[in-house]
Order: structure tokens, then C-alpha cells, then sequence
């Protein structure tokens, strides 16, 4: 499997759409206007995938100085549902991008495309075809055989338009009749011969009600709304440039001037240990594998951002995979390398324990209360600094300390000396442990003279631990998330389920983390860096007096580690 890199050669120069657009603009095509669509069907909610075509489609209308539309691809009303329709806008709108007007919807061009099926009967270019599915499949051909001209392909045009009329009345059950081009039933290209244009189907849509009992095919929608719409470039993924000929073939019908919408395909996006499939995504939500659409473990953007994804961390990755037209697989450690790059610089430090293990400082004053001063952000000292409450009893990260330690161990054992971040040099005298011989308090003597956590005499200590005030520290539930699949392509196995490649311990849930009492008025949303455990964000469910975290992810860069 071809693991791609960022590269930066390639940011520089022009992907090869935005040479299209050049040259067009070169050459006077459309009068030089630029005007792209996102096309996303409501079905789902939108993924990392769709968000890479969102910035591509808006991002071209913005270096053109063009426009880009939203247009809802509402031709199968059986999956289709308003809440996509609202979750899709929401999100495009927090990745940053603003569409042009108002949002546009196939279904508002039914009738535009009913009467361009008319139009089309009347040429003797569609016909009224009876054939049953496995006599379609039969007659089809296969994609090195010729097929065979359907029975009903002769149709007097009088016939057809009946016909088509009392489809669209409803006098007929679903499946009864299709309308199809009539275009070449030897034609090397399956797409070419004779498609179907209209089925029925009695279905409720979310905006046209019963209006319609037949529906048009994504095939027959799509290009011709790109027509109405005046769309220049018409930007897919691979798996349609297969259609293009076709897509041409309609817009040629349509076209009474010398503007068409030109189909441009590129690779879509593949994260590894990530599916991008809608409906594997809906079987995950359906069957409760995750708590919804927007389970911060889930590649959906509104997981993502749930998770503490920013918006232009995923614009920036986006920008960084570029434009390919060879499918690959990116690594998804590149899309954690951006949010942690752009957290680095945002968000604020502080002090946090998961695992909270008692520490007490015997020489330290009973009932004394002190305030340090911490930094808030080392990357940006405008963010200032903040205090952070310290006294005698403290809270450390248990894995911090070993009775025994080997030498390598930079952190706190019996005997051994640690700074404690902003605060003092603390050296550990002895332990105290219950009768199953855990260890419960952790007993050391601090330095008065390191008060800020600075050597008084040139001294190195072990290492720099994190730590809070047990007394003032703020009890916090903590969910720490892993990938969601144990393998890097859990689609590609035909053989097995992709659900059985779930990772069983993709969230832990933590409810005794203690954080320093700086996160007391969080909103949802909010996000910080924990000192030494990664960058976390307030959820959505967090309230004041029950406060909830979620790791976005750790401090570790395996990207930059990798590739630098
Ligand atoms: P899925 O295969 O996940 O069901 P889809 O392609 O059917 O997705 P649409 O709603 O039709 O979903 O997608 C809207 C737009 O987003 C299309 O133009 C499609 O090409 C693009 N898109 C979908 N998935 C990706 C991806 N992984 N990478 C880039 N673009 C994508
Ligand atoms: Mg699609």
C-alpha cells in the first residue's frame, strides 16, 4: 500500500485542476468566470473525504474570485432526510466556507428535468422501456461483449410521451416502466448504453412531498444541474470519469449557446485506519458501535469537531494531501500532525492529573496556601500567565513515581529529586502503603529556595513533573479516544465485515482525573493543552458542576518523527 507524504514541492505549484482553470481563463473560455459546486447527497452526515472536496470546490472560487454553490443531490428520496440537509450546512459553515445565495436541491429542477426528458422523447433520443431488471441485465452486454437492443426502443415518439406521461401520473407500479436514452447498446462505454433516466418509485421526499412518483437518475441530474446552475467546472471524484462521456452527452443536448460545465475528476481521499463510507458510517451509528454522527472517534466533520479538531487544522491538512489523479492512501497521522501543529499555538497550558497519586510535603506549613504563576502559552506570550493555587498536599500522575526506579527513570522515586513545574524541587523521603500494598501517599520534603521550579544552586533534578493542589484541584471526567479500527484498511477485506476490525478500546472513559482549578467556568468547546498528556477540549455534554473532557490527541508526533 502506497503510503503518501506531504509535498511541499508540489504546494507551490498548481494542482493540476487550478492548470485547467489557467488555461481556460487563458483561452476566454466562460468569459473567464469561475464558478465550482460541493454536490453532496443528503444521505449522511459529511466526512474528512467531503471536507477535502469542500475545500477544494470553495477554495477554488475563492483564489478565482468566483463562486461556489451548495446543491443538495436530493434525487433518491428513500435515504434522504433533513437532518443531513441541516448537519451539512452547519458544517460547511464552521469549516469556514460561505456558498453562494441560497442553497440549491436537484428536486428544485424536476420539472426542468422532466421537460428535458420530454425534450429528449421528442428527438427520438429516449424511449419507454419494459424490461424487466434481470432482462436489463441480460441485454446490457457485458464490458467486453456488445449488448442488445431493448424490444421497446422503437417506440413510436407519441407512444413514448404517453407513456412517460402516465409514468409521472402514477398509473403504473414501481418498476413496471424506465424511460432510457437511447444512445448505443455497443458502445465500449457501459454508461453509454442506453441509460436509465427515470424510475418510479413511490416515495415521500423530504421537499417535493408526493409530488413525484418518478425520479430521475444521479446521472441524468447531475450534469444538467450543473447546466442550470452555470456551473464552469464541474469537480468529481475517479470512480465518475467513467461517466464523463455521458455527462457530456446530456449537456450537449442541453446546450443552446457555446457554454457547457466541464466534468474535472481527482483522487478521492483515503485516510488509513479510517472508513469513508456512508453507509458504513450510518451501520456504525445504527448499531451503536459509537454514540451518534458526531462520536469524537467517528472521521465525520462533526465528530471532528467534537473531538477538538479547529477548522483550519483541516483546512491546512487539506491543503497539505493537494489534489492527486491516482488514488492513494494518506497516513492519519498527517491529519493529527496538523491539529496538534495548530493547537501548539493556540491553545492554553495546564495542569492535569489522570491517574492522581497523593503527595505530601512533611516540611511544607500546615494550612499554608500560596499562589504560583504559570504560562499559559510558551508559544505566544501574549496568552500571559495564570495563577495556580499550591499547598501542602498535591496530586501527581501515578506513573510518575516507581518505589524502585531502574536509572533511566527521569521522574520521581524514593530518594530522588524532580522539579515540580512552576512550583519546587521536591525529593521523595518515603511511601505510605493500605494492607494490599498499594502505595497511597507519597511522602517528600520541598526546597523553599526553588520557588518557581528554578535550581537554587545549579543542581539538575531527574526530570519536571505535572501536578495539582489536592485541595483545590476540580474532579473531572476524562475520555481518552484511540482509533476506532485495529487495522489500517478495515474496508478492504471482502471476506470479513468491516466491524470486526473495531477496536475494543477506542474510548476509556476516566471520571477521577483532577484538573487545577483554572478549567472551573469552561465552555463547551474550549481547549487546552494537559501539561505532558495531549490537547483536550470541553464536550458538548460538559457542564459546570460535571465537567467533561476529551482528548484530541497526544503530545506524541509520530508525522514529524517519520518524515522530518
Ligand atoms: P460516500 O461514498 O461516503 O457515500 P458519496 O460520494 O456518495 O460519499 P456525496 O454526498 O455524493 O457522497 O459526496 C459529495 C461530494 O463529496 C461528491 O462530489 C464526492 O465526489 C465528494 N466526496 C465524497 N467522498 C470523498 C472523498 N473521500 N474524498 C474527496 N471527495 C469526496
Ligand atoms: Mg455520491
Amino acid at each position: 500500500m502506497e503510503i503518501k507524504s506531504e509535498n511541499t514541492e508540489e504546494k507551490k505549484s498548481l494542482n493540476f485542476i487550478e492548470n485547467i482553470i489557467d488555461e481556460d481563463i487563458k483561452t476566454g473560455k466562460n468569459s473567464g468566470i469561475v464558478y465550482t459546486r460541493f454536490p453532496p447527497e443528503p444521505n449522511g452526515y459529511l466526512h474528512i473525504g467531503h471536507a477535502k472536496s469542500i475545500c477544494l470546490n470553495f477554495g477554488l472560487a475563492e483564489k478565482y474570485n468566483g463562486k461556489c454553490n451548495l446543491r443538495f443531490d436530493d434525487t433518491n428520496p428513500a435515504k434522504e432526510d433533513i437532518e443531513y440537509v441541516d448537519s451539512i450546512k452547519e458544517d460547511i459553515e464552521w469549516l469556514g466556507f460561505k456558498w453562494e445565495g441560497e442553497p440549491k436541491f436537484t428536486s428544485d429542477y424536476f420539472d426542468k428535468l422532466y421537460d428535458f426528458a420530454v425534450t429528449l422523447i421528442k428527438k427520438g433520443k429516449a424511449y419507454v422501456c419494459e424490461l424487466s431488471p434481470e432482462e436489463m441485465r441480460e441485454y446490457k452486454g457485458t464490458p467486453t461483449s456488445p449488448g442488445k437492443d431493448s424490444p421497446w426502443r422503437n417506440r413510436s415518439i407519441e407512444e413514448n410521451l404517453s407513456l412517460f406521461e402516465k409514468m409521472r401520473n402514477g398509473d403504473f407500479e414501481e418498476g413496471k416502466y424506465l424511460l432510457r436514452a437511447k444512445i448505443d447498446m455497443s458502445s465500449p462505454n457501459m454508461h453509454m448504453r442506453d441509460p436509465i433516466l427515470y424510475r418510479i418509485k413511490y416515495a415521500n421526499h423530504h421537499r417535493t412531498g408526493d409530488k413525484w412518483c418518478i425520479y430521475p437518475m444521479y446521472d441524468f441530474a447531475h450534469g444538467q444541474s450543473d447546466y442550470f446552475e452555470g456551473i464552469t467546472h464541474s469537480v468529481c471524484t475517479l470512480e465518475f470519469e467513467v461517466h464523463r462521456p455521458l455527462y457530456d452527452w446530456f449537456t450537449d443536448q442541453l446546450a443552446t449557446t457555446e457554454y457547457k460545465p466541464r466534468q474535472i475528476e481527482f483522487a478521492r481521499l483515503n485516510l488509513n485506519y479510517t472508513i469513508m463510507s456512508k453507509r458504513k458510517l450510518l451501520e456504525l451509528v445504527e448499531d451503536k458501535h459509537v454514540t451518534g454522527w458526531d462520536d469524537p472517534r467517528m472521521p465525520t466533520v462533526s465528530g471532528l469537531r467534537r473531538r477538538g479538531y479547529t477548522a483550519e487544522s483541516i483546512r491546512n491538512f487539506s491543503e497539505k494531501v493537494g489534489v492527486a489523479k491516482r488514488d492513494g492512501i494518506i497516513d492519519v497521522a498527517l491529519l493529527e500532525h496538523s491539529i496538534r501543529e495548530d493547537l501548539n499555538l493556540k491553545a492554553d497550558r495546564i495542569m492535569g492529573v489522570l491517574n492522581p497519586l497523593k503527595v505530601i510535603i512533611d516540611n511544607y506549613p500546615e494550612g499554608k496556601d500560596e499562589i504560583l504563576e504559570a504560562v499559559n502559552n510558551p508559544e505566544d506570550e501574549s496568552k500571559g500567565i495564570r495563577e495556580v493555587p499550591f499547598c501542602k498536599v498535591l496530586y501527581i500522575e501515578k506513573e510518575d513515581f516507581m518505589e524502585n526506579p531502574p536509572k533511566k527513570f527521569f521522574r520521581l522515586g524514593i530518594n530522588s529529586e524532580v522539579r515540580l513545574r512552576y512550583a519546587y524541587f521536591v525529593k521523595c523521603t518515603h511511601v505510605v502503603k493500605d494492607e494490599k500494598g498499594e502505595i497511597t501517599e507519597v511522602h517528600c520534603t520541598y526546597d523553599p529556595e526553588s520557588k518557581g521550579g528554578k535550581s537554587p544552586d545549579g543542581r539538575k533534578v531527574k526530570g519536571t513533573l505535572h501536578w495539582v493542589s489536592a485541595k483545590h484541584a476540580v474532579k473531572t471526567e476524562v475520555r481518552l479516544y484511540d482509533r476506532l479500527f485495529t487495522v489500517e484498511n478495515p474496508g478492504g477485506d471482502k471476506e470479513k465485515d468491516f466491524k470486526e476490525f473495531l477496536n475494543k478500546d477506542s474510548l476509556k472513559v476516566n471520571e477521577s482525573a483532577m484538573l487545577e482549578p483554572y478549567v472551573k467556568n469552561v465552555k463547551p468547546g474550549q481547549q487546552f493543552q494537559f501539561e505532558r498528556l495531549g490537547y483536550f477540549c470541553v464536550d458538548k455534554d460538559s457542564k459546570t458542576d460535571n465537567l467533561i473532557f476529551n482528548r484530541t490527541v497526544t503530545l506524541r508526533d509520530s508525522w514529524t518523527k517519520n518524515n522530518n
